[in-house]
């Protein structure tokens, strides 16, 4: 909508007595996208009970990409750019060789490498078939000929079994624990809790995942995670136990460390 800068302060308003921090921002990206008046005070509405914003504006960026979200699908966030970069700074984009995207979601993940390895192949897996009509979206939306989703439960042996040579495996898998779930963020709580729940300790998946998918890794072959702000340490330790080799822990630009990754060793 343009020309509504009037419209500004009362929407920041219903924005702020529903203790929205960054109010008047967010009513401004609120006012860009909806199509009236009406609209706008609507979406406010839904956000000042804390909505996601994302989920009401249908759509989010992530590493520079437009991603279509919504409820059933977790929402790209800035954390998950760390992982991004650390493959792409880390692995030539070659033709002939693939990554698997773990429990893709949104397929944000696999999207943005593929914007910047177009000779690389990309496969996204994922579980819920409702995260992955949006990774199809999304898909459609950015037409990368070098990506294609699937339906899959990563934690069964026989979707692993599907792949192998990969130059690399990414995955940001659920690893919130038991305790962080009953304390979660008002708006995080409209997220699907399968995307954020990684069992008691937070670990299920890392446990899992480098088991079962380790020998789908061609030697030398990456695998790199995103993990929970507690979580480097144990994760590293996963990845040696599994002897992968020169282990990484990188931090987000909150100084927090957000990836670990390592090599499988020949
Ligand atoms: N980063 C998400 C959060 O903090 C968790 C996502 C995940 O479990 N992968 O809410």
């Amino acid at each position: 909508m343009t020309g509504q800068a009037f419209l500004l302060p009362e929407i920041a308003e219903i924005l702020s007595a529903g203790g929205i921090e960054d109010a008047v921002p967010e009513a401004r990206w609120i006012l860009e996208d909806a199509a009236d008046a009406e609209q706008a005070r609507s979406i406010a509405k839904r956000r000042a009970r804390h909505e996601p914003l994302q989920y009401l504006l249908g759509k989010w960026e992530f590493y520079g990409l437009t991603m279509y979200v919504g409820e059933g699908v977790l929402i790209p966030r800035a954390d998950t750019e760390t992982l991004v970069e650390a493959v792409l700074t880390r692995l030539p984009d070659r033709s002939g060789q693939m990554i698997a995207d773990l429990c893709t979601g949104s397929g944000c993940i696999a999207l943005a490498l593929a914007a910047h390895m177009e000779h690389t192949r990309f496969a996204g897996l994922e579980r819920s078939a409702a995260a992955l009509q949006y990774a199809e979206k999304n898909l459609a939306l950015h037409r990368f000929p070098n990506v294609t989703f699937s339906c899959a439960d990563v934690l069964d042996e026989a979707a692993a079994g599907q792949y192998h040579g990969l130059a690399a495996i990414v995955c940001n898998p659920p690893y919130l624990t038991e305790a962080e779930m009953q304390n979660l963020q008002e708006e995080v709580r409209y997220e699907p809790e399968s995307a954020l729940f990684g069992e008691p300790d937070g670990l299920h998946f890392y446990r899992e995942i480098t088991r079962l998918w380790r020998e789908t890794l061609k030697p030398g072959g990456l695998l790199a995670y995103e993990v929970g702000y507690t979580q480097a340490a144990a994760v590293g330790e996963i990845l040696s136990q599994n002897s992968f080799e020169q282990i990484e822990r990188i931090r987000d630009l909150n100084g927090i460390e957000r990836v670990v990754l390592g090599y499988r060793n020949p």
